[in-house]
């Protein structure tokens, strides 16, 4: 669960509950969609489970271990296991440094020799479509798609179980948006990541979840099979969601 404020201590703002009762589980080489409209409540339970913020309550187990009341100091080694990819890439890629730099900063951060980081960050490059010799350039010489496909890089860079897409591909144009969606196909079969895949689009959900959950206010409104959810709901609210969606 997570409460947005209600604890200021000069004003008491509005209690937000964002997210209440979320219950999820995300296998190896599965992709989990969460859908819902805007406010819903999906971006929160990713960043809950990136622990970008602190879940007011509940647990977030990563293999055996639970990390959701764990101090930021200890979180460190397992933060590599999952990694976010959002839809701004910019947001994981520094304007004024070189890509490789950008790739090679978590690696390093866990003690990979400088060497041996480039070099992957070539492979990486190359792995999501792009030239290897892009470590050199800068994300402004590079298209929105080939951003996107630059973060991911980034992402894979630490070896991560687990890649969470915040609406990663809704800023692309549909071409590219097929061709960022093939990739992480691709590379959850070859890499045997388990992704949560958070869109408000159903049909981008149908295309590459194997499951989804349908979230409003904050709630868990129904979660099963992507092709049983979509094509088959039985919750009145996933109907009115399907029939609105364009
Ligand atoms: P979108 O599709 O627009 O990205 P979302 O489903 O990701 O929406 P969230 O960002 O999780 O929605 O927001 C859920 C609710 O929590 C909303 O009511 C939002 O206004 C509120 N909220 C989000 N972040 C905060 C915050 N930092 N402080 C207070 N309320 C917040
Ligand atoms: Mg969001």
């Amino acid at each position: 669960c997570k409460t947005y404020g209600g604890s200021g201590f000069i004003f008491k703002s509005r209690e937000v509950n964002a997210a209440q009762d979320v219950s999820l589980a995300l296998q190896h080489g599965r992709t989990l969609g969460i859908v819902g409209e805007s406010g819903s409540g999906k971006s929160t339970v990713a960043r809950c489970i990136m622990r970008l913020i602190d879940p007011t309550s509940g647990q977030i187990m990563v293999g055996d271990e639970d990390i959701a009341q764990m101090h930021q100091r200890d979180l460190k080694a397992r933060r590599r296991k999952i990694q976010i990819v959002f839809q701004d890439p910019m947001r994981s890629l520094n304007p004024r440094r070189e890509i490789g730099e950008s790739i090679i900063e978590g690696p390093l951060n866990f003690g990979v020799p400088r060497a041996k980081a480039v070099e992957r960050a070539r492979e990486l490059l190359e792995l999501v479509g792009l030239p290897a010799s892009a470590v050199d350039r800068f994300p402004h010489q590079f298209s929105g798609g080939q951003r996107q496909r630059i973060a991911i890089a980034r992402a894979l860079a630490v070896d991560p179980d687990i890649l969470v897409a915040d609406e990663a591909v809704s800023a692309l144009d549909v071409s590219v948006q097929a061709q960022v969606l093939d990739l992480l196909a691709e590379l959850q079969k070859r890499l045997g990541l388990g992704i949560l895949f958070i869109t408000h689009d159903l049909g981008v959900a149908a295309q590459i979840c194997d499951e989804v959950m349908v979230m409003q206010h904050g709630r868990v409104v129904e979660y099963g099979p992507a092709g049983r959810v979509l094509g088959d709901p039985r919750e009145e609210y996933t109907k009115a969601l399907i029939s609105a969606a364009p």
